[in-house]
This record gives structure tokens, sequence and C-alpha cells, in this order.
């Protein structure tokens, strides 16, 4: 096996020594078709179905334990219906008698009890029926890999592994165990994606735009990762094993002496305090953001927590979060984001139309304002957790201020509905080149503005930040974006407007050093880029 180097663009530094998994995502093709061999489609089907109680039994375990009991019973629900007599006999009839192939009659009997259910009175049952949709796609994807094909099946890793993907989306990525995932090398050229934005939350060093992984590397191929140095090594000799090696001992010993900047002030020019705070994605983050010496909470992204679940988080659960999130430092100034679904975090639940260009259609704000039911119950769990801590909620991807309008005028209706008395901010993102321009007239509306740089990256010079064949356009310090941004912040201070930054402008050495030096004096960030972001800051 001889040895190879790649090169790859770096968004997360740090270093692994792992086999490789390659990951490919599933695409299965649902069409009516029947089978030749009754008994042995039946056989198949059994033989796949342990695959997926397997999987599920995994899911329930991994919920539990990361998230709550009560998340966990979506799947214990799901691994219910599996041993469901009814709806065993129901799949023998169809594949025995009517001769389906098993991933159609898996079509049939699953959306025959999903269609009773969603016709039931009773919320509880109707929402049993997106539980039966999401085990029926799961049971698809099995047969259309077969009871072997474990290797595909990277939620389940079980070793540790550098992952490799073409592409992987935010809710495949959130699925996976990523205490195995040691290292991420995509294909894709995205450095600004919301899976790229997890991978340096949980501090795993990651690559982007590593041309023709999938020709190169196979399963189990061991991989030496440099990401801070943007290489890889496909069977590394002993030699570069030792230095990959000896380059995580080192990396450890600076995440140590790192630790001696945390309670340390930034001060800018003009002698003032600067702010550093975390950008979350669960309470799960607080503790590492805590330990990194964040200052406070800049950005939570709440559109994670619908994520990776058959439904969305009820009111209750949502407020539970949010309580967490307040509490875990009552001094904590928590910029909660309401949701920012569309683009490309997708949630299949919510039955959204496909649309031409999703960074241009229904977003963010836009969406709540369609989806009020979804709004307001996030709203309501907000406004009822705002007595826990200093709460700041934030509105994303804002263009007009009727927007800004209607969600005030939502939350002053819930307010007076839920007896709120307790105080607490509303902010919005500054993130289309429209909100930018319009920051006087917003000003009347917010209490404050945070930038985020990787929309308004993408807008202002109308690139798409997913697309990797322009990743060399994609520049936030290419002097339209930074002549917009001086106008945002002069425009805010002249208006009495705080604003900070939670794009990944923030957490870039020289974009940081830039956003210091023109007044901006909260920057929000990945945890894992606080102290480093920290040091530079002071040493300046
Ligand atoms: C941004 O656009 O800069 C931002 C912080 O939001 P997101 O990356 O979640 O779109
Ligand atoms: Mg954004």
């Amino acid at each position: 096996m001889s040895a190879q180097v790649l090169q790859g663009i770096s968004v997360s530094p740090g270093f692994a020594l792992a086999p490789a998994v390659c990951w490919h995502p599933v695409a299965v093709e649902i069409r009516a078709e029947k089978n030749t061999d009754a008994s042995k489609e039946w056989s198949y089907f059994q033989s796949c179905l342990p695959r997926v109680q397997q999987q599920l039994q995994d899911l329930i375990k991994k919920t539990a334990q990361e998230l709550s009991d009560e998340e966990a019973q979506i799947f214990e629900s799901q691994y219910l219906f599996t041993e469901d007599p009814e709806i065993l006999s129901d799949l023998e009839t169809e594949i025995r008698q009517n001769s389906w192939k098993s991933i159609w009659a898996v079509e049939i009997v699953f959306e025959k009890y999903a269609q009773m259910m969603a016709a039931m009175s009773d919320s509880y049952l109707r929402e049993r029926a997106l539980d039966l949709r999401d085990l029926k796609s799961r049971l698809q994807v099995a047969l259309s890999l077969g009871p072997q094909a474990l290797q595909q099946d990277a939620q389940a890793l079980n070793e540790k592994c550098i992952l490799i993907a073409q592409d992987l989306t935010p809710s495949d990525f959130a699925s996976m165990d990523k205490k195995k995932v040691q290292g991420l090398v995509l294909e894709a050229n995205q450095r600004t994606s919301h899976t790229v934005i997890l991978a340096k939350t949980y501090g795993i060093p990651t690559l982007v735009g590593v041309v023709q992984v999938f020709e190169k590397i196979k399963n189990k191929d061991l991989l030496a990762l440099n990401a801070t140095r943007g290489t890889l090594y496909l069977n590394p000799s002993d030699q570069t094993k030792n230095e990959i090696q000896s380059l995580m001992e080192r990396d450890q010993v600076e995440k140590k002496e790192l630790q001696k900047y945390k309670d340390q002030p930034i001060l800018n020019r003009e002698k003032e305090i600067v702010h550093l705070e975390a950008n979350i994605t669960s309470v799960h983050d607080l503790p590492l953001a805590a330990a990194q010496g964040a200052e406070g909470v800049g950005l939570f992204r709440t559109e994670f927590l619908f994520l990776e679940r058959a439904t969305a988080p009820s009111e209750d659960e949502q407020f539970e979060i949010y309580k967490k999130v307040l509490q875990f430092n009552p001094q904590w100034p928590v910029i909660i984001r309401t949701l920012d679904i569309g683009g490309d975090k997708q949630i299949p639940y919510l039955n959204l139309a496909k649309e031409e260009n999703p960074f241009l259609g229904v977003r963010g704000l836009r969406l709540c304002l369609r989806h009020l039911d979804l709004f307001k119950t996030q709203l309501r769990a907000l406004l009822r957790a705002s007595s826990h801590g200093k709460l700041k909620i934030m509105f994303p991807m804002v263009t007009n201020i009727e927007e800004i309008q209607q969600a005030q005028s939502l939350i002053k209706s819930l307010k007076q509905e839920l007896k709120v008395t307790s105080d607490f901010q509303v902010g919005m993102m500054v993130e289309t080149p429209a909100s930018a321009l319009m920051i006087p007239e917003f000003s009347a509306l917010v209490d404050f503005v945070s930038v985020g740089t990787n929309d308004l990256t993408q807008y202002i010079l109308a690139v798409d930040r997913m697309n990797s064949d322009l990743a060399d356009l994609y520049q936030f310090m290419n002097p339209a974006v930074l002549k917009t941004m001086e106008k945002i912040i002069q425009d805010a201070k002249s208006h009495d407007l705080s604003v900070g930054v939670c794009g990944e402008m923030a957490s870039d050495p020289v974009g940081a050093k830039w956003l210091m030096d023109h007044g901006v004096r909260e920057l929000s960030m990945n945890p894992n880029s606080l102290l480093r972001i920290r040091r530079l800051l002071i040493e300046e």
C-alpha cells in the first residue's frame, strides 16, 4: 500500500490518526414492483428487520444518554411498531399473497397505518403517523442496502474513525456518534455549511474540498489527518504516523496552555472591553463554552433542536431546554435565535415544499411567519423561560421592516396572554443586504443586532455558500463585504444600537482582529475557537 498525500482546506484545526469510514447517503428508489419469488422475498424482509431493530435500540440508548428518556420515547415507539403482529401480518400478506417487493410492501402497509393515525382526533395519536413514516423510511433504506450493509450505516459507527463524505447534511451528522468521529473529510468545499459549524463545535478536525476522495480512499484505509495544515495522508509511513501522534500530544499541551487566557479581559484601542461569547446548538455545548472562557451565549441555533426527530419539540420540551440554557450561568446574556430552517437545514416532518433556490426561499423569519403554530410554540416557550436569566430573542434572515413589526406584535400579544412580566431584549440578525442598508429604520424596532457574516457574504457577493466551485469567491474579507460591515457598524453606533457578530468571521484570526479594530465589542463563535481568539486579541 503506497502512501499518498491529499490536500484540502482546513475549516477546523487539529490532528487525527484513524481508519477511514466512507459514508454515502442512501437514495432509495420506491416504486411498485412485483417480486419473483414470494418466499425468498419474505425471508429477505425478515433478515433485514433485526438490523433496523438494532439501530433503534442504539438510538434509544444514545438519545436517552445525550438528551432525555422523553426524547428516547420517539424511538421506543418506532421499535414497538417493528414487533406489532398486525403490521407484520399485513406485510406478509403484501409480500407473499400480493407478490410485492418488500420495499413497496412497506410503503403500502406503513402508509395505510400512517393515514389512519393522521386522521385521529387525538393529537398524540396523530403524531404517531410521523413515527410510522420515519420507521417506513428506515426500513426501506435497510431493505435497499441489505442485511450485511453495515459499512453504510455511519450512524452506528462502531470504531473511532476519520469520516469521509462527499457532503453530509446537518441532520445526518447530528445523528452520528461524534465521539467516534476523530476527523472529518468532505469532498464538498463548503466552509460555512452547518455540518462544518457543528464539526467545529465538537472540535473535530475537519478538511473540506478534498477532491476525488472516494476514488482514492476505501473503508478501513489508515488515514493521518493534519487539519491545521490542510493535509490528509493515506496509508501514512511510520514517520508520518509518529509526526501526527506527536502533533496530537502537542495540541493537548497547547490547549492546556491556552487556559491561562481564560479569564483575561480583551481591550480594544480605546481601552474598552471586547466580549467573547459562544455559538451553541444544544445545552450540551454549555460546559465546553464555560471551560473556554465564554462570557455568554451569542447565538443559540435552535433549529438543531428540531433535527434528528420525528416531530417538532413541544412547547414544554422547548421551555425546559431554554430554561436550562438561561440558568446555566445567570450572569450570562443569552441570545436565543428563533428557528432558522430552510437553506441547508431541512426538516422532513414539516413537509415543506421543495424550492429552486432554498437560500433565497422561505427561510428563517419568513418561514416562521408563514407557520404561525410552529413560531408561536417557540415564542411561548421562550417567553415562559424569560424569567430564568438574561434572555435576548433574535430573529434570523430579516429583510423587511414589516417582518419585524409582525414578530414584535406576536411577542406583545403572547406576553399579555402568558402574563409575562420579566424583562428580555428582542433583536435581529443582519445577514441580508436589505437589513444591512436599513439599520437606522430597524433601530427603532429592536434592542440589538448581530451580524451573520456567513449569509451576509453570500448575499452581498451573490455566491452560494454551499457551492464548492465558487469557494474561492466566497470571502468575508472581500472589500464589498467589509464596506457593508463598516456601514452596519457605523449606522448601529450612531443609532445607539448594540452590534455583535456571530458569523464565522468572528472566529477567524484575521476577521476577528478586523472586527475589533472596527469597533465591534461582542464576538460570538464556536466554543473551540474562543481561547485562541482571546489570546490573539489580547496579544495584538
Ligand atoms: C450567519 O449567517 O452568519 C449565521 C450566523 O447564521 P447561520 O450560519 O446559522 O446561517
Ligand atoms: Mg445565517
